[in-house]
């Protein structure tokens, strides 16, 4: 089962179909059926994949038990069409929260509204020690609110947004897709994307014509753009590659 972040996880608890299930449906138009893909089948997959005729990905279903923190799940539950979920209530339990405590906390992008920039902040050790530290305060808050009887939906109120959830989550393949393809691309935060790319991984290995189909790589990053600078205008040089 791959885990994800410090203390999350990713389990593939069922699937229902595989490849053959996308090609008979798209076959049906013609009452066919195959019992074994070749590689017409396979074709078949990647033009239906490129053309957007979405129908047959939605037959194969997936089911996922997911462990994740909370600000992450928010994000993941935004992607609603085709998926049905249910979580852990903390109206019901209340046992020991788990928190998330990132490796390395990472610095904002001044070029950039949302987001952050790959590298830590300067004191990463401080900042680590001061979300280590409310995360305790609020597990202590918690204990004691419980310890006087307080009901657990109202105790839950001190528990942070990084606080681990963790629910089942039933989808298609296309709904996977499409929020594999969302939720993989550089603008997404980092912590969803790991879950994002344990998600895709699980998939690639259950339908290995489909998932490359519906999720193509995204193109490479465009280079660094040249920084400007206030040196004399130089012509670019012109090499002869010969072709
Ligand atoms: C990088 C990133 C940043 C984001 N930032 C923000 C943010 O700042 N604030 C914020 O609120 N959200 C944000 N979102 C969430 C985003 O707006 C979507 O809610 C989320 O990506 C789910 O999209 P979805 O197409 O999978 O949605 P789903 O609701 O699962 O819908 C799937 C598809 O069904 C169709 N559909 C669904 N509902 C309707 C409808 N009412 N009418 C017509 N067609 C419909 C659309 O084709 C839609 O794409 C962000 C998402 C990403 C990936």
């Amino acid at each position: 089962m791959p885990q994800v972040l410090d203390k999350g996880f990713v389990e593939l608890i069922d699937t229902f179909g595989d490849d053959l299930t996308v090609v008979n449906a798209a076959r049906v138009s013609y009452n066919k059926e195959v019992t074994v893909m070749d590689p017409k089948d396979a074709k078949l997959i990647k033009y239906l994949a490129e053309h957007n005729h979405v129908t047959p990905f939605f037959h194969p279903q997936i089911r996922l038990r997911l462990k994740m923190p909370i600000f992450v799940a928010r994000e993941w539950y935004r992607h609603q069409i085709g998926f049905a979920r249910n979580e852990v209530s903390r109206r019901y339990v209340d046992y020991k929260a788990e928190m998330y405590l990132p490796g390395a906390v990472r610095e904002r992008d001044a070029k950039l509204k949302q987001g952050s920039k790959g590298s830590p902040v300067a004191d990463n050790t401080m900042a680590t020690a001061l979300i280590d530290d409310i995360n305790k305060r609020a597990e202590e808050t918690y204990e004691q609110l419980l310890s006087m009887n307080v009901a657990p939906e109202v105790a839950r109120t001190v528990l942070p947004q990084g606080m681990y959830t963790e629910f089942i989550e039933t989808g298609s393949l296309a709904a996977y897709a499409r929020l594999c393809g969302l939720r993989l691309d550089q603008s997404a935060q980092w912590e969803i994307r790991q879950y994002a790319a344990a998600v895709s991984e699980l998939l690639e290995a259950k339908f290995p014509v489909s998932w490359p189909a519906l999720t193509p790589l995204p193109d490479p990053p465009a280079p660094a753009l040249p920084v400007p600078s206030a040196s004399p205008i130089v012509t670019p040089q012109v090499f002869d590659l010969g072709c």
